[in-house]
């Protein structure tokens, strides 16, 4: 294959796709596509704007990132003042905190409505954290997606037909009469 592309051109080429590589939506959506998972993006006729839409498999997915979604902070009320303890990966500024934590919880909370309002109108919801993509997490991570996945598309067809064995203890295996 010939390469047409000049140094320049090609140098603009890869910082793009690097700079779109490292946002964590496009490494979920990288990796579903890769491993033959179709989805949209941004549909508008979903309740809630999910980032990713598996409609065949009835499933919405959420890609938050740590701090703005407040990932394991915790909140509580002392005395009249928040109190928080930040999380690993999301850390409320100490400056401005009221600020901070009005706005993170108001986040957190328009999170919990739309899931909600996606699963009472029969859509899965995954949410997947900036923190589990990490490149030594992705990997697992993403076969956990794509095990519940297979889970969501399944529970759709109620029949199974494939039967795992397991030792008679757990559950007896009926012989049949000859
Ligand atoms: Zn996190």
């Amino acid at each position: 294959m010939t390469d047409t592309m000049t140094p320049e051109q090609r140098h603009r080429c890869m910082s793009h796709i690097h700079s779109k590589g490292t946002k964590p939506e496009m490494k979920v959506r990288r990796w579903l596509w890769s491993h033959g998972y179709r989805y949209r993006l941004n549909v508008k006729s979903v309740p809630g704007k999910p980032d990713i839409v598996l409609r065949s498999y009835r499933t919405a997915i959420f890609v938050n990132g740590c701090f703005w979604h407040g990932h394991d902070v915790e909140w509580k009320v002392e005395s009249g003042k928040w109190k928080v303890t930040n999380s690993d990966c999301s850390k409320i500024p100490t400056t401005n905190r009221e600020f901070w934590v009005s706005k993170i919880r108001r986040n957190q909370e328009r999170d919990q409505e739309n899931y909600k309002m996606l699963y009472e109108n029969g859509w899965q919801v995954i949410v997947i954290w900036e923190c589990q993509l990490t490149a030594k997490k992705l990997e697992h991570t993403m076969r956990e997606v794509a095990l519940l996945l297979e889970g969501n598309m399944l529970s759709r067809y109620k029949k199974h037909t494939i039967i795992p064995y397991t030792t008679e203890e757990e559950a007896p295996i009926p012989i049949a009469a000859e």
